[in-house]
């Protein structure tokens, strides 16, 4: 069957004084129906950008400078802002990481779901508050009824995530982006966060992008990964695949990061040295410079995605490639 949504070669350009950054560079991948596709790596690794520019929400100047975003067989990448405006909450749903930039701390959360609701759905305002009602108990906030009129501080960190959360299927979308949705929260309260959004993904069929620097998350929640590194894919597959025998240096060294199930620290990444900025890209492979298995070719030459993985260790003819791009 057709992905419900395609990412052809995605790149994200930001113009610079002498020079147009690319925190995305031409990143491709799919996602099925009702499927969890994970997007993981470090900070500055490009998952936000990219959930960003999926959705239209690139920060100014940033823009989408090549590539294609597909849904449903529909390209949305050239939507006028109108257009995109009203695609965004009601086909395609977004749970950013603070609640709080979601929530009109002012607004009773009844309110801003009623709100929601009645933009996008043709809904009386009764019938939307029903609605509202039902997305709460769905998203399990104890007793609705009392709760629809509070204020978003009277909820604790956990339960005005769920808040968001259902805020954003007030439209019943068929994707929902999920940027670092627990990483506010306490690992147990995280935990029951990561299971909400498995559930609705499974009972509503719905797709989910789910963007988290956090390996446990991703080993726990999602169908699919895709490894993120300075803007490109390093490694796409099965997440058993990808978590059991990641094959990338950069996968490994994530992978290696899990803890212990009963294992309540912090989980950080251990791979020595950080992410490179944007202004100073290394040249070939950009993980070459806290690469152990870095060769020759891989300061050379950026490895190309082949199989689910773009790395120089598996490449077929690295000497062809020097002799290529020379
Ligand atoms: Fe390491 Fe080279 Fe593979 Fe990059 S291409 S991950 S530097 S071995
Ligand atoms: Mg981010």
């Amino acid at each position: 069957a057709r992905p419900l949504l395609e990412v052809r070669d995605l790149t994200v350009e930001i113009p610079g004084d002498a020079h147009v950054y690319k925190p995305v560079d031409g990143v491709s991948f799919s996602v099925a129906a009702g499927e969890i596709l994970g997007l993981v790596g470090e900070s500055g690794a490009g998952k936000s950008v990219t959930g960003s520019a999926i959705i239209g929400l690139l920060q100014p100047p940033g823009r989408i400078g090549g590539g294609e975003v597909i849904l449903a067989g529909e390209r949305i990448d050239q939507l006028a802002p109108r257009q995109m405006r009203r695609l965004r909450g009601k086909r395609i749903g977004l749970i950013a990481q603070d609640p709080l930039t979601s929530l009109d701390p002012l607004m009773r959360v009844g309110e801003q779901l009623i709100e929601t609701i009645t933009t996008h759905l043709p809904l009386s305002r009764n019938e939307a508050r029903r609605k509202a009602l039902g997305l709460l108990e769905e998203v399990g906030i104890p007793d609705p009824e009392r709760r629809i009129d509070a204020y978003p501080h009277e909820f604790s960190g956990g339960m005005r995530q769920r808040v968001v959360i259902a805020l954003a299927l007030c439209a019943d979308p068929e994707l929902v982006i999920a940027d670092e949705p627990t990483t506010a929260l306490d690992v147990s309260v995280a935990a029951q966060v990561v299971e909400l959004i498995k559930r609705l993904s499974r009972e509503r069929g719905m797709s989910v992008i789910l963007i988290t620097h956090d390996m446990g998350v991703i080993a726990e929640a999602t169908d699919r990964v895709a490894v993120l590194y300075a803007g490109r894919i390093a490694e796409i597959g099965p997440v058993r695949d990808v978590v059991l025998t990641p094959r990338h240096p950069y996968a490994q060294g994530l992978m290696s990061a899990i803890p212990d199930v009963e294992d309540t620290r912090e989980r950080l990444v251990q791979i020595p040295g950080t992410m490179p900025r944007l202004a100073a890209m290394p040249t070939g492979c950009a993980f070459h410079p806290r690469c152990t298995h870095a060769m020759p070719i891989c300061a050379q030459v950026q490895p190309p995605l082949v199989d689910g993985v773009a790395c120089h260790l598996y490449s077929p003819a690295p000497q062809a490639a020097i002799a290529g791009a020379a």
